[in-house]
């Protein structure tokens, strides 16, 4: 076994333990590994292992990793520029990270009808800090009834990044939040396909799961520390 094999193992085991505490069905959680700025054999080695789910944040350095793997599930979960969209739109099953009604018309035109709807979450920012990606609560609302009406766009739920911190009653009380937004907006516009909550990262996944997180995005803890990010020229940037 790899360390890559032995982490998911003992993720996949905190997952299990944490939902008995929080009384909910594991199967229930989904564990995303964040495989961004790893390579190749890092994909490999985490497949061998069962591991279906894969997020990445930069287009330029998820190809080679999609090509690599079309049977797992790629998950785009960084900010998207309005002239990226074609590929993210075709290559990836998730988007994490819609903040505008224009990316998500672009995604939606650009979506060979034939791969199915993709499957789309609301970013929300609910610390409040400037720099974040993201929509505020009232424009989520807002966001989620325009996106609904997009042909080849499921809109599954909300995503957010919380400002990082060990207390463990703020990080649950920003994923509570979370949470009731979109109970909120699953039932104001009643959709039955709104029902995903994209919460938790390496540092605060079993408080994300015991308020109901649906995709926990795990990065450091399935693969070490990250390389450096790809050359700024081939980032995906805020847009
Ligand atoms: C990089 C990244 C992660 C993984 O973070 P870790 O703390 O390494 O687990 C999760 N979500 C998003 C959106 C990311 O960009």
């Amino acid at each position: 076994m790899t360390d890559i094999q032995s982490r998911i193992a003992a993720i996949r085991e905190e997952i299990v333990k944490t939902c008995q505490i929080a009384n909910r069905n594991p199967v229930s959680v989904n564990l995303l590994a964040v495989s961004k700025t790893m390579g190749v054999d890092a994909v490999a080695s985490a497949i061998h292992a069962g591991q279906e789910h894969f997020g990445e944040s930069y287009l330029q350095d998820a190809r080679p990793k999609v090509s690599a793997f079309p049977e797992a599930i790629w998950h785009f979960v960084g900010g998207i520029q309005s002239n990226k969209t074609r590929d993210i739109a075709n290559k990836f099953g998730w988007v994490h990270g819609i903040a505008t009604a224009k990316v998500a018309k672009r995604l939606s035109e650009q979506r060979e009808p034939t791969l199915g709807r993709l499957n789309c979450l609301i970013q929300v920012n609910l610390s409040d800090e400037d720099q974040k990606l993201g929509v505020n609560p009232d424009e989520a609302i807002r966001l989620a009834g325009q996106i609904a009406a997009f042909d080849q766009i499921s809109v599954r739920g909300l995503m957010t990044i919380p400002a990082p911190t060990n207390d463990h009653s703020a990080q649950a009380a920003t994923f509570r939040e979370l949470r009731e937004l979109k109970d909120e907006i699953e039932s104001r516009y009643g959709l039955p396909e709104f029902n995903q909550l994209s919460m938790g990262m390496t540092n605060d996944f079993v408080e994300a799961i015991k308020e109901g997180a649906t995709w926990i995005r795990i990065g450091t803890a399935i693969f070490g520390p990250r390389n450096k990010p790809p050359t700024p020229s081939t980032y995906t940037i805020k847009g």
